[in-house]
């Protein structure tokens, strides 16, 4: 086999790295779909242990617990059934899709999240989803931390406002109401924290393509990362993004 076709059928890792409310999600699940990838939403294992915590009566900010949660912890990502909203988790065997996105846990997750302890236990069970390759993975430290070798490195950005919009829509669109203003109080919170842990803050990778959403929809964002994984490693998506 030549080394052009080695390259062909080689199994990217793509990654998805930016704040809250960046569009990191529905451009991960667009770009997976397109090329046939796996999406691995890394968000999910910290909300899965601040879930756990908080449904154990422990203090999200005891960083010793959160630390004995997060190895003990079973994550299992269920392929989304097309149309669906979310990826289905299963957490040490319990369906917990919905309640990983309550005002309790959007409370607790970056406080679990800044733990260095948390996130040394985590970082084997992220990695092991990667490994075969073939994935779109999102999060605040994969370019960076998790997968810094990977193929193509992305970083969505978007202004404050622009992120809490789009926030306080989704939760219109899935509780039927919600508060912009707790939205983006929240929201300010949660970026605080995410830059400016000791351990893995966020931050744009060294070679990742910065994206501004702010004007763009989500289907242009992923067309752009799709080019840019085409020119990188000549390959072919599954089908085409060609949305309405
Ligand atoms: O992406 P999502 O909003 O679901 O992530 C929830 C929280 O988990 C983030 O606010 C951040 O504190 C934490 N997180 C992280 N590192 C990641 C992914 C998420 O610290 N790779």
């Amino acid at each position: 086999m030549s080394s052009d076709e080695d390259k062909s059928v080689r199994r990217p890792v793509i990654t998805i790295d930016g704040p809250v409310g960046a569009g990191k999600t529905t451009v991960a699940e667009l770009v997976s779909s397109a090329l046939g990838f796996l999406f691995v939403d890394t968000g999910l294992f910290y909300r899965a242990v601040a879930w756990l915590m908080l449904r154990r009566g422990l203090d999200p900010g005891d960083e010793t617990a959160a630390a004995e949660v997060a190895s003990g912890l079973d994550l299992e990502l269920k392929r989304t059934v097309p149309g669906a909203v979310r990826q289905m988790v299963v957490i040490n065997g319990i369906e917990a899709t919905d309640e990983l996105y309550s005002p309790e846990v959007e409370s607790a997750v970056s406080i679990v999240a800044r733990s260095p302890k948390v996130r040394k236990a985590l970082l084997p069970k992220q990695r092991a989803m990667l490994r075969s390759g073939g994935v779109v993975v999102a999060g605040r430290d994969i370019g960076t931390v998790i997968w810094p070798e990977a193929e193509l490195k992305a970083y969505l950005d978007a202004s404050v406002a622009e992120r809490a919009r789009r926030k306080y829509d989704e939760r219109v669109h899935t509780d039927g109401t919600a508060d912009y203003d707790e939205i983006l109080g929240l929201l300010q919170k949660r970026d605080r924290i995410d830059s400016g842990r000791e351990v893995s803050p966020l931050r744009i990778p060294e070679g990742a393509e910065y994206i501004d959403t702010d004007e763009m929809s989500a289907e242009a964002v992923a067309e752009v990362i799709i080019g840019s994984l085409v020119r990188k490693v000549r390959v072919k998506p599954a089908k085409s993004i060609a949305f309405d």
